[in-house]
């Protein structure tokens, strides 16, 4: 019998279950011709990595993309098995053995090193975790921040940074409606943060935030958001590329940055500044940072015509005793999957996993999403990202690269229950989806969200059985 045939269904197993995961699972169920069976997995019992734990808490509308992974998680063919982790419930050895094929889509859950004298110290924070923390995930609801100081300083010019610094000057009583994690919303409006500086390695023209999370800033009436005049004249070689070269978000960024420095300070009582050729040289403090050390930079043409920064010897110290380092996710190796560290992928030719020394084809592993090309784009650019690694899987499949006996959906989820006794489905998510909705509508937010696996499953076990 064929895999993939009535009797013998191509079974799946998606390790995350973020944009990138669902949109697999869903070109896979929608093979006409495939019989399949799809099990996501997640090390976390909620689903939908970033889209909950990454998108800033007043994007709802931007999370509504779940509805669409909720129409693939109601195909019978699919299951979701929270709270296992790979590495740890189940490995990479297990899963070839009980799946016909893995599909990695675990994103990039690291984050970027600056690479400067005392980048670590206390009060300088990854701000890819900040991001999870005030999202309540449960794997960083343990971490402390401080926000009794009056400035903080987000390191990089992303959408990341740009999100970070929203969060920090946005009023308390805006943050509490909206679904950031109660502990979060609880500890800045004790906070006294009012200025946040961004530094911006490269030019305005470089930014790498996007005109509508600029604008969305810019808007605000209770915000000041400064830009120096002098940092948002182009230099010669900026200008040069803007000439050249039309590109619609930077010409955008540009025009309201530019409208930004004309219009100055108003003296509202939070500021975002933002500075532009501006690189941190090291954190300074005994400690605990106390402040941020910072050259001038200027742009110099590069390998392959891309403007880099260099500094020059003009220095300025910002004071701060809270520092986030927005300047990038980064993927993390998975056992016995390769890994190449200088891209922090998995190496892979069209998703399908290839072996980082010789290129070799490794038949029944694919990578897709951030893993798979890095921790860039937006939610929509998984879609055609997982259908390319998907139609690649069904390639190896005609090809008869995937034939083997493996072992029934039963038999995997009696040794998953044996493994993890706290592991949740889509009908416990779909419950717990509901309290914390309900929760919200007390308050007028969306939801609150869980924020402690003990409490989700103390809340399921209330509620008898699953
Ligand atoms: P990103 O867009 O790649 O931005 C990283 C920023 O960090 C860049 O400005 C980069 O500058 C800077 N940087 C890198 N290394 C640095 C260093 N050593 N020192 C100083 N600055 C440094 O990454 P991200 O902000 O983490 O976002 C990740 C992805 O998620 C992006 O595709 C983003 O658009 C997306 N996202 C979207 C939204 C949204 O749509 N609202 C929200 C959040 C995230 P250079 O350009 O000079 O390298």
């Amino acid at each position: 019998m064929p895999v993939g045939g009535p009797r013998t269904p191509l079974r799946v197993a998606i390790i995350g279950s973020g944009p990138s995961g669902f949109y697999s699972a869903e070109h896979l169920l929608s093979q006409d011709d495939v019989n399949v069976q799809v099990d996501m997995f997640d090390r976390v019992p909620t689903p939908f990595g970033l889209v909950r734990a990454g998108v800033a808490p007043d994007h709802q509308k931007i999370k509504s993309v779940t509805r669409v992974y909720e129409r693939t998680a109601a195909d019978d063919r699919f299951r979701f098995r929270g709270n296992v982790e790979v590495g740890r419930h189940i490995d990479h050895a297990d899963l070839m053995e009980y799946f016909h094929a893995v599909i990695y889509a675990v994103g990039a859950s690291a984050d970027r090193r600056m690479g400067i004298p005392h980048e670590y110290l206390p009060g300088s924070h990854s701000g890819p975790e900040f991001v999870a923390w005030y999202n309540a995930s449960p794997l960083d609801r343990a971490r402390t921040y401080d926000f009794s100081g009056f400035r903080a300083v987000v390191v990089g010019n992303g959408n990341v940074a740009m999100d970070i610094a929203r969060m920090l000057v946005l009023p308390a009583e805006e943050l509490a409606r909206t679904d950031m994690a109660r502990h979060a919303v609880t500890a800045l409006a004790e906070g006294s943060v009012r200025e946040v500086v961004m530094l911006g390695r490269r030019g305005p023209a470089q930014a790498a935030f996007t005109p509508k999370e600029l604008r969305e800033v810019a808007e605000r009436d209770d915000v000041d958001v400064i830009v120096h005049p002098d940092e948002v004249a182009l230099d010669p070689h900026s200008r040069h590329d803007a000439e050249q070269h039309p590109d619609r978000n930077r010409d955008q960024n540009l025009e309201i940055l530019r409208e930004l420095a004309a219009r100055g300070d108003r003296g509202r009582d939070r500021r975002i500044v933002m500075r532009f050729l501006a690189s941190p040289v090291s954190l300074h403090g005994t400690n605990h940072v106390e402040a941020v050390e910072v050259a001038r930079n200027e742009l110099y043409r590069g390998d392959r015509g891309a403007l880099r920064a260099r500094m020059t010897d003009d220095r300025e110290m910002i004071p701060t005793g809270l520092v986030f380092r927005a300047i990038g996710y980064q993927g993390v190796p998975i056992a016995g999957v390769p890994f190449d560290p200088l891209a922090a992928t998995i190496p892979n030719e069209a998703g399908r996993v290839i072996d980082l020394l010789d290129g070799s084809p490794r038949y029944g592993e694919y990578a897709a999403g951030w893993i798979k090309r890095g921790p860039t784009g937006i939610i929509g650019t998984n879609k055609p990202d997982a259908q390319e690694t998907v139609e690649t899987l069904l390639q190896d499949l005609r090809a008869g690269h995937l034939q083997r006996r493996v072992p029934s959906r039963r038999v995997l989820a009696r040794l998953v229950g044996e493994r993890q006794g706290d592991l949740t489905s889509w009908a416990d998510w779909q419950y717990l989806d509901g309290v914390e909705q309900e929760m919200g509508a007390e308050v007028d937010a969306p939801r609150i969200k869980f924020a402690r696996v003990e409490t989700m499953m103390r809340f399921l076990g209330e509620r008898g059985g699953s």
